[in-house]
């Protein structure tokens, strides 16, 4: 059942990325298609390089530069979002489907924890409708210090006094 579920939802992505391509006069070409099944594949947030060693893995004959030039046409087409990590590294996340999620980012071990906040959702759209702002989607990171990394960073006065 879920393999079923992940042919249609290949299917659409295909074809709303076929769709953003034809009205920008580009063409579905087999190696933008690789791409795309590739960045579909790939389980969370990744950076270009990641993307190139798992399609290396997998078989793919992709060029660096295909991947760079595919993936900004992947975040126009609205299937892909960009960010900045924590490193100051952009990474890439496929959109999942039209549930949105937000970043907690950690400065010192990289990790990333996604939430969802209904809360802040509806602030967002509230803010738009005060500035009669039409969104396509919201992207929120908060950048700081995990529970784990502040515990190493600032020593509790429990362990002080081991
Ligand atoms: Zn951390
Ligand atoms: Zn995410």
């Amino acid at each position: 059942m879920n393999h079923t579920e992940e042919n249609s939802n290949v299917e659409e992505v295909s074809a709303q990325f076929e769709d953003f391509l034809r009205s920008s006069g580009l063409r579905l070409t087999q190696s933008r298609m690789d791409v795309l099944n590739q960045v579909f594949a790939y389980p969370g947030h990744f950076q270009i390089e990641d993307l190139l060693v798992q399609m290396r893995q997998n078989g793919y004959k992709v060029s660096r530069p295909t991947i760079y030039r595919t993936l900004p046409l992947l975040v126009k087409s609205g299937l892909l979002t960009e960010f900045i990590d924590a490193h100051k590294n952009t990474r890439y996340e496929r959109i999942h489907s039209l549930q949105e999620h937000a970043h907690l980012i950690c400065l010192r071990c990289g990790q990333i924890v996604e939430f969802i906040e209904p809360e802040i959702e509806s602030l967002q759209k509230a803010v738009c409708e005060a500035h009669r702002f039409k969104p396509v989607r919201y992207r929120n990171e908060i950048i700081g210090y995990c529970s784990e990394c502040q515990a190493e960073l600032e020593p509790t006065s429990d362990t002080e006094k081991q």
